[in-house]
């Protein structure tokens, strides 16, 4: 396994790959690897001949009080998860071989990036789309491997690939838990034991609405809102619930009426653990 740092050798790899007729794949991460991220490098090697993880924690995705400057990194430790998983290369740029130090260029979506945590951090899903953009741009990958747990950035990502012509395609895997449930996050790190107890709350409500819709029938969605508020106010007093938005897995539009949808529903949840953001979501599919 290589550690790749400038984009222009990145770029040479990734020509003579695909010239070669290699299937390759890139797997985007900001590092401080879990086994969810595992998840995405293993199914990567399993479906392609040549695997590139990216490790770049990217200061345009945070938010001014946000938690870049403390967003956990231990190269070392990723290095040899990387290894591990059996990764063909690790692309580490510093941020100035990213964005040097006149950047004018960013990639932004309209609507898709307003609602649900693009209402919460303004800015985030430019940060995200151009980063991915120029990450697409170095890697050259044909597939991009991406996890449910960030539902809204993959629409936002598939969305954009196909709006500017991009050449990659993208493979959603699925979210990986803890044994209560929780997704697993690098930002699990900032909980407390009591608080990562607690946040199981998050998939038991997301499990709720779904049994709401699927087996009682529940067709008004503020009627499943309104009963997962009262759940999770008595489960965790202390979290603020910041959203729980019933939507299609496209557009991310919220479905007024469920007995009348058919197709993809995505419900969607963020709360705050004092400082510690957490999200989460589940997808199914209603006739
Ligand atoms: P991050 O390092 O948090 O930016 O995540 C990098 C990639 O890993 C994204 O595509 C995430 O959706 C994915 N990912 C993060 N957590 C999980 C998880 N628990 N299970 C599966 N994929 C995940």
């Amino acid at each position: 396994m290589k550690v790749i740092k400038e984009i222009s050798s990145i770029q040479d790899i990734s020509d003579y790959y695909r010239y070669t007729g290699k299937k390759t794949a890139l797997v985007p991460t900001m590092g401080f690897l879990h086994p969810g991220h595992t998840s995405l490098m293993l199914k990567a090697k399993d479906e392609n001949d040549i695997v590139t993880v990216s490790i770049f924690v990217n200061p345009t995705q945070f938010g001014k009080n946000e938690d870049y400057s403390k967003y956990p990194r231990d190269f070392q430790r990723d290095y040899h998860i990387c290894e591990k998983a059996g990764v063909d290369y690790i692309f580490n740029p510093d941020v100035n071989e990213m964005y040097g130090d006149n950047n004018l260029t960013t990639v932004s979506l309209s609507s898709i990036t307003d609602k649900l945590e693009g209402k919460i951090r303004p800015g985030h899903f430019t940060g995200v789309a151009t980063v991915v953009t120029k990450l697409l741009n170095a890697v050259k990958p044909a597939y991009l491997y991406l996890g449910q747990k960030d539902a809204q950035q993959n629409a936002v990502l598939k969305k954009m690939i196909i709006d500017l012509n991009i050449d990659t395609e993208v493979r959603i895997c699925p979210t990986l838990r803890e044994e209560s449930g929780l997704a697993m996050s690098s930002r699990n790190t900032y909980l407390t034991p009591e608080q990562k107890d607690k946040a199981s709350v998050l998939y038991f409500i997301l499990n709720e609405g779904k049994r709401m819709i699927l087996d009682e029938k529940t067709g008004d969605i503020n009627s499943v809102k309104d009963r997962i508020r009262k759940i999770f106010s008595s489960k965790a007093p202390e979290f603020e619930l910041q959203y729980y938005e019933i939507t299609d897995n496209i557009n991310l539009e919220p479905i007024n009426d469920l007995n009348l949808y058919k197709g993809e529903v995505l419900i969607s949840v963020a709360c705050r653990a004092d400082t510690t953001r957490l999200i989460d979501n589940v997808i199914f599919h209603k006739e």
